[in-house]
């Protein structure tokens, strides 16, 4: 199935405005702010790839580095046939102020390629990512202190296992070399929990909005995630990990909306059916169950609790907004309500849960790949062993008092030792929570209007603070 060709997007405009909105209310000097708001680096870049009948191909490619107010540059590589700068720009500049959100010590990038990439051979995707990589190296727009790819839209472990390959070939020295790149698969010095990183942190992002009492009795809801009703927009990544993430939470999944039509099941649909469906047939047509939509977009104005757009960004818009039904938008992908729609949305007192937040995960956990890599060590093994003895001696002390001894099961249980993916995924909780407190804190005490503005507000400040303290601005 090819991609469709999007209505032009107003994605780099809406992005300006948010941040505009919000720089209104902080009283940094105006200056400062330009910078903030400036892209610092932008590499456009045309290369030739033979295609598999041996045609000369000319490829055109970017890699935006927003700020460099802290290094590296981190940000995804997306793989798309309508790649604009514009669009890689605007999610570059998303990177900064999502990084400064979360907590994580990098300036905000994004690359793309333009090529469809579902039209391609893999051996022609791995010649253009290959050549991606080199050209990024020529211009020392990629590298562990520089600027650290990962994956986005169209792209995975593969490419990033391309890259990191390339990088290793041309740049044998170096002996952090692997955390030029991360998302790379396990067995390329990954980290677990990397692919279901941002799925995962959108499901613990809506679970911290939906946990408020107060704002849920505003919109109407009862708190919590059990019992409500989802439709998730974008099987790919992102999608399939949330739904999996927020039906185990107790949601229940009523519609899904991808390339080729969208199902709507009031009484819930079977998510892995659905999936593995897809994945077979390239559509959800002939699913089955449940009323098939020919135009995916129909889908997400179904009765529903919760929308997830998790595809790209220009997905709600003055077109749309006013027909949707769900009371919380939960922003998965980049960009996927606009400035109009968004103004709609909020009119009708729809909460948002911006993007800015919510897709942190996935940056989050590559910080920890990054970590590891440069530290050359897992983070279990200097900590499993020692947390089990700890453990252990605790329960020996406790039976002793008690007189009552734990059967051999249960205290292999109390006294496990945390393995990395369970680092990772306590981590990634924690810092979903505490960048929620800091929003939230900021949206409540300072009376801002709405939560996106709150989170650019705390990520414009945190960034503008740190040029201060560089000394930039004295
Ligand atoms: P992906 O390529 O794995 O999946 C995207 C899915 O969306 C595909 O299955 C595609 O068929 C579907 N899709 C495209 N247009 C659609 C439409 N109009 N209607 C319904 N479905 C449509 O991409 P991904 O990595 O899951 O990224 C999705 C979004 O999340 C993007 O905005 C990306 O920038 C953002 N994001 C991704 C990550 C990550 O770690 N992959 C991290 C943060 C943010």
């Amino acid at each position: 199935m090819h991609e469709p060709i999007p209505v032009r997007s107003r994605f780099f405009q809406s992005v300006s405005a948010y941040f505009d909105r919000a720089a209104d209310l902080t009283s940094f000097p105006a200056g400062l702010l330009d910078q903030v708001k400036s892209c610092n680096s932008v590499y456009r870049m045309k290369f030739p790839v033979k295609d598999d009948e041996g045609n000369i191909v000319v490829i055109e490619a970017y890699r935006a580095q927003h700020s460099h107010h802290r290094l590296p540059c981190k940000g995804g590589i997306r793989f798309s046939a309508h790649v604009t700068q514009e669009e890689t720009v605007a999610l570059a500049a998303l990177m900064t102020y999502k990084c400064a959100l979360v907590g994580l010590p990098f300036g905000g990038a994004k690359g793309s390629v333009r090529i469809d990439p579902r039209a391609c051979s893999p051996g022609f995707r791995e010649r253009i990512t290959r050549r991606y990589t080199a050209e990024l190296i020529k211009k020392n727009f990629i590298g562990p202190a520089m600027d650290v790819p990962a994956p986005d839209y169209g792209t995975g472990e593969q490419e990033m296992a391309w890259i990191a390959d390339t990088y290793r070939a041309m740049k044998f020295n170096e002996p952090d070399l692997y955390a030029c790149v991360t998302g790379k698969p396990l067995d390329l010095h990954g980290i677990p929990g990397r692919r279901e990183a941002t799925g995962l942190g959108v499901s613990l992002g809506i679970k911290e909005c939906l946990d408020r009492e107060e704002d849920m009795a505003e919109l109407g809801l009862t708190p919590g995630i059990a019992g409500k009703r989802v439709i998730i927009q974008g099987l790919g990544n992102v999608g399939s990990y949330a739904a999996h993430f927020l039906q185990k939470a107790g949601a229940s999944i009523v519609g899904i909306a991808e390339l080729g039509g969208g199902i709507y099941n009031p009484a819930g649909i079977d998510l892995r059916h659905a999936t593995r469906h897809f994945r077979e047939n390239g559509s959800l047509a002939d699913f089955g169950t449940g009323e098939f939509q020919e135009d995916p977009a129909r889908t997400l104005e179904m009765p529903c609790d919760l929308l997830v757009p998790a595809a790209l960004e220009g997905q709600i818009t003055a077109a749309n907004a006013a027909r949707l039904q769900a009371r919380i938008v939960a922003e998965a992908a980049n960009g996927p309500v606009d400035d109009e729609g968004e103004a709609i949305l909020l009119k009708r007192g729809i909460l948002i849960i911006p993007d800015l937040y919510l897709n942190a995960g996935g940056v989050t956990v590559s910080y920890f790949e990054w970590l590891k890599n440069l530290s050359h060590v897992s983070f279990d093994r200097m900590s499993t062993r020692i947390s089990e003895d700890a453990k252990t001696k605790i329960m020996d002390s406790v039976e002793q008092l008690t007189g009552r001894r734990l059967d051999p099961a249960q205290r292999a249980i109390v006294t496990a030792g945390p393995h990395e993916i369970d680092i990772v995924h306590s981590a990634l909780a924690e810092t979903m929570a505490v960048a929620y407190h800091s929003i939230h804190d900021a949206w409540k005490t300072r009376d801002l209007p709405d939560l996106r503005t709150a989170a650019f507000y705390v990520a414009i400040d945190r960034v503008c603070r740190s040029y201060q303290a560089h000394g930039i601005f004295p």
